[in-house]
């Protein structure tokens, strides 16, 4: 059997509606690929439109329109429709990567479920569905997710530039697990104050262990804080903690993902905390504080 149409037929049967989508051509002289579509080398999105009118609205988990599509069109690649059965993260690249990479240090996460390497050069996580549409995680560059109405393209789905689509660990390995909670504050709408926000807990992996409390302590005030007093409390505990950054007890980086992270999970905007954090960060350098080991159990603080 056609591998694409088998993937497609495997897809199905775990209850994920599959369409199929363009896919890369040889161009004539066989030099370079392009889409299959009418475009060519012109298609703004080669290799990832839909073949079918309605798009991820006709996916289907049917075999028998499986079947009939791919016997059309056998090349299709596999395109699955998610905030079904899955839902993904989208990392885009280098910088999607390293942005991710910062996250998971810093909130000591693990992403152990079904991953997939992208014949761009990406990476999707798949994680059971959260209810959420496609949204770009808060403070995370060059990441996206997924989710209802969303669609990814499945391996073995072929790439423009050639790549494939491939399995790193597949559905038979790892169970889908849910989206951490350090993630999933980062994909939630503005958290009411109500019902208050879900904050990140930020476990303390680096730096000084007292640089660490005070980041923790600081980070937990500013979970706690009410509307009317957040930026306040955001700029309060940032220079507290750039202080101990300016003392070499923590790391600069990791403070301000921790603090931006926190920030937004209470519902801070992205434009406030950048401004904030960045004027709590000028301060809080300029006076730095540590702490000195003394001769008792104690710890003697400098520059208070
Ligand atoms: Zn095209």
């Amino acid at each position: 059997m056609n591998a694409l149409l088998g993937a497609a037929l495997g897809y199905a049967a775990r209850g994920i509606p599959v369409y199929p989508v363009h896919w890369p051509r040889p161009t004539p002289g066989g030099a370079s690929l392009a889409c299959s579509c009418r475009q060519r080398q012109a298609c703004d999105r080669p290799a990832k439109h839909p073949l079918v009118r309605h798009g991820i609205h006709d996916a289907t988990t049917d075999p028998t329109q499986l079947e009939r599509w791919w016997s059309r069109w056998p090349h299709a690649n596999p395109g699955l429709a998610t905030g079904i059965v899955f839902d993904a993260l989208d990392v885009d690249g280098p910088a999607g990567l390293a942005a991710l990479r910062q996250l998971t240090r810093t909130a000591n996460l693990r992403l152990p479920g079904p991953l997939v390497a992208t014949g761009g050069g990406g990476w999707h996580h798949w994680f059971t569905p959260t209810g959420l549409g496609n949204r770009p995680p808060r403070g995370l560059a060059h990441v996206d997710w997924r989710g209802r109405g969303g669609c990814v393209l499945a391996p073995p789905s072929r790439h423009a530039s050639g790549g494939t689509y491939r399995w790193l660990r597949d559905l038979d390995q790892t169970p889908l697990p849910e989206v951490p909670t350090a993630l999933r504050a980062l994909l939630d709408p503005d958290p009411s104050p109500t019902t208050g926000p879900a904050v990140p807990a930020w476990p303390a992996s680096f730096g000084h262990p007292y640089g660490r409390r005070v980041l923790a302590d600081e980070l937990a005030a500013l979970g706690r804080a009410t509307p009317g007093h957040r930026n306040r409390t955001l700029n309060r505990c940032a220079f507290k903690v750039y202080r101990y950054v300016a003392g070499g007890l923590l790391d600069d980086h990791e403070v301000t993902l921790a603090l931006t992270t926190t920030a937004l999970a209470i519902g801070l905007s992205a434009a406030e905390v950048d401004r904030t954090l960045a004027s709590a960060h000028t301060a809080g350098l300029a006076n730095p504080r540590t702490v000195l080991a003394g001769p008792g159990p104690s710890i003697k603080e400098d520059g208070a």
